[in-house]
């Protein structure tokens, strides 16, 4: 789960890290109060949504030479006026998709003189299955082009659980960033605050892009992005609180409140099936005879007919699905259930687009005679390939 970079440095405030004094704004006419809160003489009004780049992003309903999602402000009116630009229109860049994301939040924030622009993360690393920090000097850039053109530019290490963060990690980060003096302190006194932030709320990700020494030699977190466990979010009703719905993908966000194992893909074939596994081979299946799956979607073991009614529900109003491949391996999973389900759901929504219904496992039989007896046009398929083809062929003809 992803939250907001206002969300993200009042989380970094409430640690003692050090941030920028700002107000978020949800209205355009609360922008003005918000601004004249703030001290002056620099305002910086920025685009709250949960993807970045926003800087170098551009709306796409924006003038000619219009700034993008990151805007300096000299005074209360400009800033409350730049802040009304951006509410409501939709901001592209490399991080969103060519269709943007619409901006419904906007912080304001005082603005930082800048010496520097650095580069510092924290992320779970599957490969040491440890905490690593990441950092570098090439900071407020895209940190993919520098691990790209100049790798040697990036330092990152891990953190052994059993010590955790020790100063000297901090240190090995402060000199790699060239700080000097009292930086190095406040560089050991941050990376700890940090680390403890990262465990103790079960995040997988926080990039402070860019960390920045200021005019006057301090550090300071200038942008945040937080990223937490999805599966942790039980024990941090704080964390969970700060959800913005708004900024999830309507179908994912369907399947969440039904329990169910939901990605959204691009491509036109639309998947239900049930374990993890199937489902990955499904996909690749799809793919080896020429098409692309619309989604991965693991309905799990123990689905009811209310489950699955939801699922196809979630999976005709993808408007890209071309055709649907229905594959289940019941074990635990029954399959007259499925079939119950698909019938259920077909009958409340319609069926726009050819379905392959492959069955196999526990009661199958039934499951085939309620499909067969169900008035339906299905394609009937035995097994994965032959589920595969039939799908592919019915979508391209
Ligand atoms: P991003 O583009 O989504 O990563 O948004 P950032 O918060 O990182 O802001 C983009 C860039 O705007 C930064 O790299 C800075 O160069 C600039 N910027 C952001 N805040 C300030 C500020 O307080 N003062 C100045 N001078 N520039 C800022
Ligand atoms: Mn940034």
């Amino acid at each position: 789960m992803n939250i907001h970079e206002y969300q993200a440095k009042a989380l970094l405030r409430s640690y003692g890290a050090p941030v920028s004094d700002g107000r978020p704004v949800m209205r355009a006419e609360e922008a003005k109060t918000a601004a004249g809160e703030l001290d002056g003489p620099l305002w910086v009004v920025k685009a709250q949504i949960h993807a970045g780049g926003r800087g170098k992003g551009s709306f796409k309903e924006a003038d000619a030479g219009e700034k993008g999602g990151v805007r300096l402000a000299r005074s209360v009116e400009e800033a409350a006026e730049e802040a009304k630009k951006m509410l409501g229109r939709t901001l592209v860049t490399h991080q969103t998709g060519p269709a943007g994301k619409q901006v419904n939040r906007i912080y304001i924030e005082d603005g930082s003189e800048i010496e520097t622009e650095l580069y510092l993360a924290l992320l779970v690393d599957r490969a040491t299955s440890r905490v690593s920090f990441v950092c570098s000097t090439e900071g407020g850039m895209d940190i993919e082009e520098v691990a790209d053109k100049t790798p040697e530019k990036i330092l990152s290490f891990s953190v052994d659980p059993a010590t955790g963060y020790q100063p000297y990690h901090g240190r090995r980060i402060a000199f790699s960033l060239g700080l000097k003096g009292q930086q190095v302190k406040q560089c050991v006194k941050l990376m700890d605050t940090l680390y403890r932030l990262f465990i103790e709320k079960d995040m997988e990700m926080l990039e402070i892009n860019p960390l920045i020494v200021t005019d006057k030699g301090d550090l300071k977190c200038l942008d945040a992005k937080m990223g937490f466990d999805g599966n942790a979010i039980y024990r941090h009703d704080d964390i969970a609180a700060l959800r913005d719905e708004t900024e999830e993908d309507s179908k994912e966000l369907a399947a969440s409140k039904y329990d169910l194992n939901y990605i959204a893909l691009d491509g036109e074939i639309g998947c239900m099936v049930n374990g993890a596994g199937l489902a990955m081979a499904t996909m690749d299946i799809i793919k080896l005879k020429g098409a692309e799956p619309a989604n991965f979607l693991d309905v799990g073991g123990g689905a009811t007919k209310e489950k699955v009614t939801e699922a196809f529900k979630i999976i005709t109003s993808d408007e890209n699905v071309k055709g649907i491949l229905v594959n289940i391996f019941g074990g635990i999973m029954r399959c007259d259930v499925i079939a119950e389900g698909v019938i259920a759901a077909v009958k409340e929504v319609g069926l726009q687009v050819p379905l392959v219904v492959r069955l196999e496992g526990t009661n199958v039989d039934q499951g085939k005679e309620i499909i067969n007896n169900s008035g339906l046009d299905v394609i009937a398929a035995d097994n994965l390939s032959d589920a595969a083809e039939k799908i592919v062929k019915a979508v391209k003809g």
